[in-house]
């Protein structure tokens, strides 16, 4: 049945409307209204006039909203799981996660607003007192992606919020109930103030939009490189902040040392949890030679234990892909990987949107599914031979977003770490980990360098500002 989502939205919209599919089933769950060009001005005018009162308003009262929307957003997890469940091919537990590391931002979010914001600096001027303190930005545009769709709006929305900024969201269209309408109505009764927030759904155009948008000083983007290069492009020429969060093809490191079977399971969890579609998936798996056989044959056996469906109606470990772009995109790297000569230890096939976790033997660095992100369940082993050609294997890629080395000499693990050029390494993890209190970003082609997670928070959604104060006005030469 087509759910009615009038109720979510905060001010009429004036784009098209387009029917938001059940990528599981391919029926509509939803008419979705779409933001206009004008809608979008509209909304950064609004924000624009509430901004100044919002952050005027004293730091208790905004880490209460926050702390009111946390506790409205586990009242209403049902719902949000059941969105993230059906709009966006999620299992319920990946949903259930998801929610509590939101829950967590928001929380987090409301205690960073009560830590000290700036700095007494010492003068060289007789008498002058210099403060040296983090202002809001103003208007943060925050573009997000539809893996994740609530948890990576949050983790930009909660902090720039609390911060003292306004924003305008605009989720993935594939998570615009989920990872935004949703919000809009959450934040809403949580008692923010009307024109702080405001949830534009849309494609592209609507996030150009945004980008563009005169009244906006930053754009928040996590999503793929390419993309987000060209957001940056335009952020540079118009002199905005930019965080760019981007894709990731992450290696997932067994050494000859390391216990095998538990490899196979962080590699298979690593590699197939949401169907490969996060951006820390492990999308290489180089394993030493002397293992490369046992690890191929432990990690094909957990591959064919896994079950594909519709996570709404069974059990199942994999849903649906987002698309049939993506099924497409998929099917292709993996064909051509094999056509090349790698060889399939399990998977490689599926239907409609669903795909099977799939493992390819022999893969080689020049072979499609070496060099792509995927963002698919398929896990190619490449084997090497040495840590020197294991770095330069790792670091031949240009992103450098997450890691994981598994082996029991951790000081042998810990030199590897440092020699990656990888935003985070796990050492006897996988790659897909992320804690709300701890810096989260990649290097290279990841990203911009900037981070997201606790303390640093604090920094990445406001800007500095120098005051100076002198009790009475010195004497100038003229
Ligand atoms: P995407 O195509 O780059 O889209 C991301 C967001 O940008 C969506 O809201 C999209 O809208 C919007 N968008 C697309 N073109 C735009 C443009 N020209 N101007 C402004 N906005 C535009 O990425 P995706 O397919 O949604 O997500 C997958 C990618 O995100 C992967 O590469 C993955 O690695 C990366 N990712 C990175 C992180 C991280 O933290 N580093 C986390 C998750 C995902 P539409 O939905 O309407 O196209």
């Amino acid at each position: 049945m087509t759910e009615n989502i009038a109720h979510l939205y905060s001010a009429p919209l004036t784009g098209p409307q387009v029917a938001l599919a059940e990528p599981a089933t391919g029926a509509t769950l939803a008419e979705l209204r779409l933001a206009a060009a004008a809608d979008v001005a509209a909304a950064a005018e609004a924000a624009a006039a509430a901004q100044a009162a919002w952050a005027a308003t004293p730091f208790d009262q905004r880490a209460a909203v926050m702390r009111r929307a946390a506790e409205l957003l586990r009242e209403r997890g049902d719902t949000f799981n059941r969105w993230n469940v059906r709009e966006c091919g999620s299992i319920l537990p990946k949903a259930e996660w998801e929610l509590n590391a939101s829950y967590e931002q928001l929380h987090n979010a409301a205690g960073l607003i009560a830590q000290p914001h700036g700095h007494i600096m010492p003068s060289s001027v007789p008498g002058r007192t210099n403060l040296w303190s983090r202002v809001p930005i103003g208007v943060v545009g925050i573009i997000a992606p539809w893996n994740y769709p609530l948890l990576l709006a949050m983790r930009s929305l909660a902090p720039a919020l609390a911060l003292g900024n306004a924003v305008l969201l605009k989720p993935a269209l594939q998570g615009s109930v989920c990872g935004g309408l949703l919000l809009a109505e959450l934040f809403r009764d949580a008692g923010l103030p009307a024109g702080v927030l405001s949830v534009l759904p849309g494609e592209a155009d609507v996030g150009d939009a945004i980008v563009r948008d005169a009244h906006v000083g930053m754009i928040s983007f996590t999503g793929s490189t390419a993309v987000g290069k060209r957001i940056g492009e335009l952020c540079g020429g118009m002199l905005k902040k930019v965080a760019l969060e981007l894709g990731g093809n992450n290696a997932f490191i067994v050494l000859e040392d390391a216990d095998i079977e538990a490899a196979a399971s962080h590699g298979a969890w690593g590699a197939f949890l949401h169907q490969g579609q996060i951006c820390m998936q492990a999308g290489r798996h180089l394993v030493h030679e002397a293992v490369a056989a046992q690890y191929a044959e432990a990690l094909a056996r957990h591959a064919k234990a896994l079950r594909v469906g519709n996570p709404d109606t069974e059990t199942v470990h994999l849903g649906p892909l987002i698309n049939a772009q993506q099924r497409a995109k998929v099917g292709g790297i993996v064909s051509d990987t094999l056509a090349r000569g790698a060889s399939l230890l399990a998977g490689g096939k599926g239907e409609g949107l669903f795909y099977e976790a799939t493992v390819l033997g022999g893969v080689t660095p020049d072979m499609p599914a070496f060099i792509d992100e995927i963002f698919g369940p398929v896990a190619p082993i490449t084997a090497f031979a040495g840590d020197d050609a294991l770095v330069a294997l790792v670091n031949s890629s240009p992103y450098g977003l997450s890691a994981a080395i598994h082996t029991r000499d951790l000081a042998r693990g810990l030199e590897l770490a440092q020699r990656l050029k990888t935003g985070m390494v796990h050492i006897n993890d996988q790659t897909v980990n992320a804690e709300f209190n701890v810096p989260f970003g990649g290097m290279g082609a990841s990203g911009n360098g900037g981070r997201f997670g606790g303390p640093v928070n604090a920094e990445e959604f406001t800007q500095s500002q120098w005051v100076s104060m002198v009790s009475r006005p010195a004497a100038y030469p003229f």
